[in-house]
């Protein structure tokens, strides 16, 4: 189908909002973003890990600039503390990965959607059928209507309440933390950042683990990083989520290196979420259309968060190409990325047994047992980053 002249509204101007925009001005339909935040999204979030194949579909098509920073790395590394406190590395695995800084992505998706119309500090207030097939898009500034209404505003999307009243999302009972640490942090630390230059990094301790990689800070060339982090276990208590609990954790499991950078380095960020997840039943039901975070939430092992939400715009993108009228073109959407978004929630869940809720004794972890258990926990492949059907696969 031309989709030009399609009306395409879009809530919420993140991550998927922007690359769901880019989809749409591709195919030719007139786009409208609506974000609720006045402010700079450039400052939220922290690392992005996405896969290589992706990152180069991304710059070929115009999604991303090629100029944009990232810190690709192709091995994966297992550590835990010995008994002398010091790194034990058990396990190392091909591992490809193209780690980018969220708020480098962003700006990159903005720039790539800038043909859109995008209103910020404009919150929607509701999303509503029309008797002709299309929808209105109400917002505190007035009304419009729409051919398709992407709901790409998040976890809590008021777009996805009209496809599925009444979901909830479902704790996983244990929380990650997620930070950034200036290169200075490790400057007494060699080994740690000769690793992280080549590898991405976990670190098994009892009750959880921590996932270590290097982003861009941005602007800079190769030495201008920051090292991200996300530390998964379950606090004591009533205290899930407090930031100290970290430091804590460091000081007493990690590698005494590691630990020394956590613990003590001075942080450029720091965030603490219960982890959770929801998978809407139908990612698409014509007018509607649901986008990255709004369609579902993995927990974060999956890692794909931002993936899926970029790969919904490439689904997006060819389903309009492809299709008579938006309307199949939203039934061709929902039968793609509706079995996407309950894999990778089944994936993640299986991911949070096995490294968090039933950690393995680390200690006697070697590489034959690393590669059987991620067989095992994963059903066959290798390593979840992105290995087989996953999101670097076209
Ligand atoms: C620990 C952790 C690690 C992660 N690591 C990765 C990773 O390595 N790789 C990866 O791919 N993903 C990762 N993710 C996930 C990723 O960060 C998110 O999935 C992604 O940023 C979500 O993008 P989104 O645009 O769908 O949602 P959001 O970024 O939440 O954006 C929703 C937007 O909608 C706006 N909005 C909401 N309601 C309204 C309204 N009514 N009107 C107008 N605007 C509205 C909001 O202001 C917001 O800007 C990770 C997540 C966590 C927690």
């Amino acid at each position: 189908m031309a989709a030009t002249g399609l009306r395409m509204g879009v809530v919420g101007g993140s991550i998927a909002g922007c690359a769901m925009a880019v989809a749409g001005l591709r195919a030719g339909a007139d786009v409208t973003v609506y974000e609720r935040s006045a402010g700079a999204l450039q400052d939220r979030g922290l690392g992005i890990v996405i896969p290589p194949a992706l990152h180069g579909r991304l710059v070929a098509t115009g999604y991303l600039d090629a100029a944009m920073p990232t810190a690709p790395v192709a091995a994966r590394v297992w550590l835990t503390r010995a008994p002398d406190g010091s790194a034990r590395e058990f396990a190392r695995q091909p591992s490809p990965v193209t780690p980018c800084n969220w708020g480098l992505l962003w700006q990159a998706l903005r720039t790539a959607s800038a043909g859109a119309r995008h209103h910020r500090g404009r919150p929607v207030t509701a999303v509503v059928r029309t008797a002709s097939g299309g929808a209105l898009v109400r917002a505190p500034q007035g009304e419009a209507t729409y051919d398709i209404i992407v709901g790409a505003d998040g976890h809590e999307s008021l777009t996805r309440r009209v496809l599925a009243p009444g979901l909830r999302p479902s704790p996983a009972g244990y929380a990650v933390w997620r930070g950034t640490l200036p290169l200075s942090a490790t400057a007494d630390h060699r080994r740690p950042l000769e690793l992280l230059r080549e590898a991405w990094v976990t670190v098994g301790f009892p009750g959880g683990h921590g996932i270590f990689y290097l982003i861009p800070r941005g602007g800079g060339g190769p030495d201008d990083r920051l090292l991200a982090y996300a530390i998964y276990a379950t606090p004591p208590g009533r205290s899930r989520g407090e930031a100290g609990y970290v430091r804590q954790l460091a000081e007493e499991y990690f590698p005494q290196e590691w630990a020394e950078i956590v613990a003590r380095g001075e942080h450029t960020a720091m965030t603490c979420h219960p982890v959770a997840d929801l998978h809407a039943p139908v990612a698409a039901d014509p007018p509607f259309l649901l986008a990255g975070d709004a369609a579902g939430v993995t927990r974060p092992h999956t890692a794909s968060g931002a993936v899926k939400a970029l790969q919904d715009a490439l689904c997006l993108e060819e389903a309009l190409r492809a299709s008579a009228s938006a309307a199949e073109a939203l039934r061709r959407y929902a039968h793609e990325r509706t079995p996407e978004g309950a894999r990778l929630v089944d994936l993640g869940r299986r991911l949070g047994r096995a490294q968090v809720e039933r950690t393995p004794d680390w200690t006697a972890m070697d590489q034959g047992a690393v590669d059987a258990w991620c067989r095992a926990t994963l059903a066959g492949a290798s390593s979840y980053l992105y290995a087989g059907t996953e999101a670097g696969a076209d």
